[in-house]
């Protein structure tokens, strides 16, 4: 009789073993929209057979969904821009830490969260955009120089409403401290030569109009901008690029991912944010969007590539997010709407 039951849960074991297609599915929340993530996903298939199935939304509404769904969360997955979010979700107890030798080896150390909740997949980097014919590149030089006198009327920003801007300043508090960071930022409000802009394309085509002569803004947006009109009078600045302090390079991002803490296949999703992060996917993930591949052995787009090389502020992303709320209370006490 023992006998048998063993047998029986031998055959029910091994016949639950041959299903591995349904197992496999991952499902993937992703605030990257369906045009940059279906053709990896697609790509993602047809070489290992796993399907992928995902919703796309905002950040907030799918943060909010799987705070929700609890343990009976579909997702095995979440794929978001800006440490600020994945630094929220992980904060929030949505993700679980993995350990993963593929993704550290392909994810530089400043580019993931030190407790593997999430993992960078491209790069964005917030640098300066300058009119050509109103300012020479060797008048520019780091971030903080935008405060300075001579700028005065000059200056145009994004709101500080936007994520983008506050991971930017959360990471100078990190790198300048509290007290100087807001001195600098307050010397950029003084600089405005209008009220900032609700985004990065906006400001960049009042710096081409001439209403200011700088801003700061994400590359891709220059990208797009410059691919629709290629006759602006607009270059990228490498800012911070000479400095021997923490705040040397270049402020960069990261679009991510992390495998959710109620995942029913953890596994899959963590192969899956492996493969994103492998020569073979990243230039399918960073090119659609003109961002940099997060893997340093992933050359950039060719017209990426032409803006010039940089070098990276090493600061880990995650204070973009731990910090955020005192940037949110910086930027309001210096006046930055
Ligand atoms: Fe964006």
């Amino acid at each position: 009789m023992r006998t048998a039951c063993l047998h029986t849960f031998a055959a029910l074991a091994l016949s639950l073993s041959a299903l591995p297609t349904l197992a496999e599915e991952v499902t993937v929340y992703s605030a990257r929209n369906e045009q940059l993530i279906k053709p990896l996903f697609d790509a993602y298939t047809r070489e290992t057979g796993v399907q992928v199935k995902f919703i796309t939304d905002k950040e907030g509404p799918l943060m909010a969904r799987l705070k929700a769904e609890g343990r009976n969360t579909p997702a095995d997955m979440l794929l978001t821009v800006d440490a600020g979010n994945l630094w929220q979700a992980g904060d929030e107890g949505l993700l679980r830490p993995i350990t993963s030798k593929v993704l550290d080896a392909n994810v530089p150390a400043h580019l993931r969260d030190p407790g593997g909740e999430w993992y960078g997949l491209s790069v964005r980097a917030r640098t300066l955009v300058y009119n050509t014919n109103r300012v020479k590149p060797a008048d520019l030089s780091t971030y903080e120089d935008l405060a300075a006198p001579k700028w005065k009327q000059r200056l145009c920003l994004r709101t500080s409403k936007k994520v983008y801007n506050q991971s930017l300043v959360a990471m100078m508090i990190t790198e300048y401290g509290e007290g100087k960071t807001e001195d600098m930022v307050t010397g950029w409000v003084k600089n405005l030569a209008t009220a900032p802009f609700p985004d990065d394309t906006k400001a960049m085509e009042a710096v081409a109009a001439g209403q200011c002569d700088v801003t700061i803004v994400n590359t891709y947006y220059f990208g797009r901008l410059m691919d629709k009109s290629p006759n602006l009078p607009l270059a990228i600045f490498w800012p911070n690029q000479t400095l021997t302090s923490k705040a040397a390079g270049v402020h960069v991002n990261v679009s991510g991912a992390g495998v959710t803490k109620y995942a029913k296949n953890p596994a899959g999703a963590q192969k899956l944010i492996e493969w994103l992060s492998s020569d073979k996917a990243q230039n399918l993930f960073a090119d659609v969007n003109m961002e940099y591949p997060v893997n340093p052995q992933v050359k950039p787009d060719a017209k990426v590539a032409a803006w010039g090389s940089f070098r990276q502020n090493l600061i880990n992303v995650k204070d973009a997010g731990s910090l955020q709320a005192r940037a949110v209370k910086l930027m309001d006490r210096a006046g930055y709407k």
